[in-house]
Order: C-alpha cells, then sequence, then structure tokens
C-alpha cells in the first residue's frame, strides 16, 4: 500500500503541467493570463457535473474528464468561441489514485485536442462533482448569440440528434437495446464531441445558435424567445444515426425532439448563405441539415412529412421540474 495522496499531491501530480498561455497556471492563489487582444472578447461559460444527476455512480472516470470538458467546450462552440483556458472545480469521495488517473487522461486528451489549458482549480471532498469554468477568445461583435435569428432564416442542426436519449432510455430500462446499438449510443451519451470547429467556420454566416444539451425543441425555443421570432420544424427531417432509424417512429422522435445530452448545434442563418453554410460544414467535415425555417409568427409549428400538424409534447430536461 502507498501511502494516502493528499490534496497537494493529488492536484501536484494529477492537474498541474508546465503553464503555456499562463505568465502563472496552478499552484498560486489565482492564475494569471494575458488580456485579450483590443479586436477580442472572452467568452466564458461553466457547466457542472452532479454524480447522481448528470452521471451514474461507477461511470469510467477517463469518459467522464471527456464530457466534462466536452460539455463545456460545447458552450464555447454554440458561440463560435475558440478554446483558450479552463479551470476545474471538483468535489471527490476519495483521492483513488485510478479514478483520477482515468479522468486527467480523459480530460487532457480532449484539451489537447482543442488546445485549451487547465489554469487552476479547486479541489475539495465531497460528494463527487466536476465543475468547470472554460474561456475562449472571439472577435469583437462576432459571437452567435441566441438572440439573433430572424424571420426568413432556415434552421440548422449538426451531425444526428436522438442517440444520447436512446442510451439514457436503455439504461434506465425504458427500453432494451441490442448490444451493437447500446454500443453505439453509449459513446455518444458518454464521449460527445463538441463541434467547436464548426462553431468557428458559423461565425459571419450563423443569426443565431446554440448547442443542444437539454432537448432540441427546448433549446429552440430559447432562440426563439431570445430572438422573439417562431420556427416551423420539420419533425422527421431531423437527422438520425442508423441505430435510431431502426426504432419504432414515436421513439425516434421523442429521442430526437426531446432528448438532451446530444452537444450538436442548432443555428439559423439566411437563406442566401445555404451554400456557404455547406462549405463551412464540409471544412469542419461536420454534417449539417435544415430541418426547418424562422418565421415572425411566434410559437414552434411541428410538421410531419405530410405537412400535418404534430403535438408539441416534447418538453426539454429542466432540474428543477423534473424528479
Ligand atoms: P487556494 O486555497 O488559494 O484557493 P488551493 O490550495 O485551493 O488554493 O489550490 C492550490 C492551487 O492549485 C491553485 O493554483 C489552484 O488553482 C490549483 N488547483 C486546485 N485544484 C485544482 C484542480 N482540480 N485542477 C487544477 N488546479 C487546481
Ligand atoms: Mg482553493
Amino acid at each position: 500500500m502507498t501511502a494516502p495522496l493528499g490534496e497537494f499531491d493529488l492536484i501536484a501530480r494529477y492537474f498541474t503541467r508546465p503553464a503555456r498561455r499562463a505568465f502563472l497556471g496552478v499552484g498560486d492563489d489565482c492564475a494569471l493570463l494575458p488580456a485579450p487582444a483590443a479586436d477580442e472578447q472572452l467568452a466564458i461559460s461553466s457547466d457542472m457535473l452532479v454524480e447522481g444527476r448528470h452521471f451514474l455512480p461507477g461511470a469510467d472516470s477517463e469518459a467522464l474528464g471527456h464530457k466534462a470538458l466536452a460539455v463545456n467546450l460545447s458552450d464555447l462552440a454554440a458561440v463560435g468561441a475558440r478554446p483558450h483556458a479552463f479551470t476545474l472545480a471538483m468535489a471527490l469521495p476519495e483521492a483513488d489514485a485510478r479514478w483520477l488517473e482515468g479522468f486527467a487522461r480523459g480530460l487532457f486528451a480532449l484539451a489537447d485536442a482543442h488546445d485549451i489549458e487547465l489554469i487552476g482549480g479547486d479541489t475539495t471532498r465531497g460528494p463527487r462533482n466536476l465543475c468547470l469554468t472554460v474561456l475562449g477568445l472571439v472577435p469583437r461583435g462576432q459571437a452567435l448569440l441566441r438572440s439573433g435569428a430572424q424571420p426568413g432564416d432556415d434552421l440548422w442542426v449538426s451531425g444526428t440528434v436522438g442517440d444520447a436519449r436512446l442510451a439514457l432510455g436503455h439504461r434506465l430500462g425504458e427500453w432494451a437495446l441490442d448490444a451493437p446499438t447500446q454500443a453505439a449510443t453509449f459513446l455518444r451519451m458518454d464521449r460527445p464531441t463538441p463541434r467547436v470547429t464548426l462553431g468557428l467556420a458559423l461565425r459571419g454566416l450563423a443569426h443565431a445558435a446554440i448547442d443542444v444539451s437539454d432537448g432540441l425543441l427546448a433549446d429552440l425555443g430559447h432562440i426563439l424567445r431570445q430572438s422573439r421570432v417562431g420556427a416551423v420544424v420539420q419533425a422527421d427531417d431531423c437527422p438520425a444515426s442508423a441505430s435510431l432509424r431502426d426504432q419504432p417512429l414515436m421513439r425516434r422522435r421523442l429521442c430526437q425532439l426531446a432528448g438532451g445530452d446530444d452537444y450538436e448545434l442548432l443555428f439559423t442563418a439566411p437563406p442566401a448563405a445555404r451554400a456557404a453554410v455547406t462549405v463551412a460544414a464540409a471544412q469542419a467535415i461536420t454534417p449539417v441539415t435544415r430541418i426547418g425555417r424562422i418565421d415572425a409568427e411566434p410559437g414552434l409549428r411541428l410538421i410531419d412529412a405530410s405537412g400535418q400538424v404534430l403535438d408539441n409534447v416534447y418538453a426539454g430536461f429542466d432540474h428543477f421540474r423534473m424528479p
């Protein structure tokens, strides 16, 4: 048995790497970073993952390290910001070296892939809770906002949506998936891909954007309210993975329209920008699909392939409204 890890050994061993961007990184009372250039703005966002709420006890720590950063990078993607630096505040029930090794591996693999630097944080004993704050940079005035959608805009979504909800349903016992479908959808739920490159490529093209974390229609609702517009959504045009295409129609719709945790980008852009959006998506190696349009008339109208209006029963997740 080796001696138990103390708080400062733990920080030094797993979370301290040479500072690059920071003048001063992990180890002092504050991190020090150069201020952004005069023509740039800082984009800042925090997201917390709580055991029992966002992940199940016993979840693989490498996947958690990935996901904790991925969901934060997704917020930078949604405003079109370039990842810059982040902090990590964590509560852990114990200093378990194997858990920490896996967590740090997952975290830094994604951090290095996006060239974002860990500059500090806090570590305390408690129920497992991972809270990251990310800093990004965006040219002044070019951030993609929820409030910029305009009547006549196309509504687009990246990748495919619904797989994370399909995986969750299996884990909750709502339905049973075969082994290959479990493998494919668990990967989507546990190791989401933040659409950072696409977000950057959409600057100057998209009028509004949000990342899909609570559910496609719920997150669209934020764009509609903040832009004071409405939308028509073609329910069955939502891009689905092969796993989801094999599911019964009602389940597929539920997963795609109400399911969260996909971390795709939902955005609007004028029809004149269609070709440019397609080029941007190709450059970002991220498929995008048109699923509707923005209207001046407030509210959300959901229609099927024959133009029939569907009831919108697809509210998204709300931590204080749901059990
Ligand atoms: P203070 O008591 O001044 O808040 P701490 O003793 O909590 O400082 O932390 C010591 C140093 O380690 C600080 O630079 C802090 O930013 C950093 N730090 C603490 N926990 C983490 C972590 N999980 N990841 C990265 N840096 C951390
Ligand atoms: Mg502290």
